[in-house]
C-alpha cells in the first residue's frame, strides 16, 4: 500500500489543511514537551513568527529513564489546544500506547509514533483506524524496509495519510545523539509514495548541529523537517540541549525559505 510500485506519483498528506509532501519543505516547531501554557504558548508564537506552519510538542513523552520527565498527558494535550485556539497552528503530537489514541486524536490533528514505537504493532494498527493523519518516525534501530513495513500496518487499517520521518540511527559514533541517515530520505522516497520529513534536533541532540542538518534535509529533497524550538532552553524539562531559540529559529527558518525545494 506503501510502496510506489502500485502508485507511482509522490503523495501529498494535509495536516489541518497545510500539505507535506512533493515541492513543500513544510516547517513543523515546538517544544519537544509540553511543560506550561506559557512556555508552549511562548514557543509557539517564536515557530510561528519564524514561519513555521505545524506546531509540535509531546504531552505524552517516552523517555529513556523511568525517572525523567514523562509529560503531562491529557493536561498537555488541552495546554496544546488552547495553544492552537490561539495561534491557529494545527498540533502534532505523540501517543506511546494504542489505549491513548482515542483521546490523543481527540485533541490531536497529526499523530506521532516516535522511535521507539515503530515496530508497537498494536499502536499502529490503532493509529491507521484513528481517523487523523500520522506521523511515523524510523526506529533508531530499523531498516528502511523494516520502517516501511510499519508503515503498512497504517495503511492497512485504511490510513494512508503517513509521514514517514528520518531522526537518525544508532551507530558506533558518539559525537551526535544518533547518526542522520540523510540517504534515508531519497531512498524511502524512491521506494514508498509517502512523504518523507527529517527531524535534525532529535537525531543530532545539539542546537548547533540543526541548522547545517536542516540545510542537508533540504539539499536531498526532504518535504519538510519538525524542529525543537524553546522560549528558555535552559530551563527546558526535556532536550534543552537541541532546542533552538530566538535567532536560530529565524535564521533555520530563512533557510528554508531561500533553499528551493527539491521536488
Ligand atoms: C520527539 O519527537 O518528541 C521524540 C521523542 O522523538 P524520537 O521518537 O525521534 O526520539
Amino acid at each position: 500500500l506503501v510502496s510506489r510500485e502500485n502508485h507511482p506519483d509522490r503523495s501529498v498528506v494535509r495536516v489541518g489543511g497545510v500539505p507535506i509532501g512533493p515541492g513543500t519543505m513544510t516547517l513543523i516547531a515546538g517544544p519537544c514537551a509540553v511543560e506550561t501554557p506559557e512556555q508552549t504558548l511562548g514557543a509557539a508564537r517564536l515557530a510561528q513568527s519564524a514561519g513555521a506552519t505545524l506546531l509540535r510538542g509531546g504531552a505524552f513523552k517516552p523517555r529513556t529513564s523511568p525517572y525523567a520527565f514523562q509529560g503531562l498527558g491529557e493536561k498537555g494535550l488541552r495546554i496544546l489546544a488552547d495553544v492552537r485556539a490561539e495561534t491557529g497552528m494545527p498540533i502534532v503530537t505523540e501517543v506511546v500506547d494504542a489505549r491513548d489514541v482515542e483521546l490523543v486524536a481527540s485533541y490531536a490533528d497529526m499523530l506521532q509514533v516516535g522511535t521507539r514505537n515503530m515496530q508497537n504493532f498494536a499502536l499502529l494498527q490503532a493509529v491507521g483506524a484513528a481517523g487523523r493523519p500520522v506521523m511515523l518516525k524510523r526506529g533508531m534501530n530499523a531498516t528502511i524496509e523494516e520502517w516501511l513495513m510499519a508503515a503498512e500496518y497504517i495503511a492497512q487499517r485504511g490510513n494512508l495519510d503517513i509521514v514517514l520521518c528520518e531522526r537518525g540511527i544508532r551507530t558506533f559514533e558518539k559525537a551526535t545523539r544518533n547518526t542522520l541517515d540523510i540517504s534515508a530520505v531519497p531512498v524511502a522516497q524512491r521506494l514508498s509514495h509517502l512523504p518523507v520529513i527529517v527531524d535534525p534536533s532529535h537525531s543530532g541532540g545539539r542546537r548547533d548541529l540543526v541548522l547545517p542538518l536542516t540545510r542537508a534535509a533540504i539539499a536531498v529533497g526532504a518535504d519538510g523537517v519538525i524542529i525543537d524550538v524553546h522560549p528558555h532552553p535552559e530551563s527546558a524539562l526535556c532536550d534543552g540541549p537541541q532546542a533552538l531559540v530566538d535567532g536560530d529559529v529565524r535564521e533555520l527558518a530563512a533557510t528554508v525559505r531561500d533553499l528551493p525545494p527539491v521536488v
